[in-house]
């Protein structure tokens, strides 16, 4: 197999999610970037991206992961609050800190997945 650095593909992904306000599942990067990107590719750059934390990812109620850019703000931390809309399947970023959880002694937390789920606001009937 060749060894290429998949850039053209990377860019790609980069782009799609960055112009996204939403966190994006991997159906839907590769339905948007498949001209450059097969499966595996958009698998083996997502995990790439997701290490040098250019991305993060979340999971929805349902158990479908998705990746969100990562907008460097203020403060760079990927320990916010996620909503899952219920009518319009969407993900967003919201920028809430994850409360703190006391936690019995000798327990320590590497990740945390915070996901609240219930319909955004467009998608409220008025
Ligand atoms: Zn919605
Ligand atoms: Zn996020």
């Amino acid at each position: 197999m060749k060894k290429t650095r998949n850039t053209p593909a990377k860019a790609a992904i980069v782009k799609v999610l960055s112009e996204s306000h939403q966190a994006l599942s991997h159906a839907e990067i590769l339905e948007k970037t498949q001209q450059v990107c097969d499966r595996v590719t958009v698998y083996r750059i997502l995990d790439r991206l997701l290490t040098s934390d250019i991305i993060h990812k979340t999971v929805t109620a349902e158990g479908v992961v998705k990746y969100a850019f990562c907008r460097h703000e203020a403060h760079h931390d990927h320990n916010h609050v996620h909503f899952n809309c219920t009518r319009c399947q969407k993900t967003e970023c919201l920028s809430l800190p994850i409360p703190e959880f006391k936690l019995p002694h000798a327990y320590t937390v590497h990740d945390m997945n915070f996901t609240l789920t219930g319909v955004c606001p467009e998608c409220q009937v008025v």
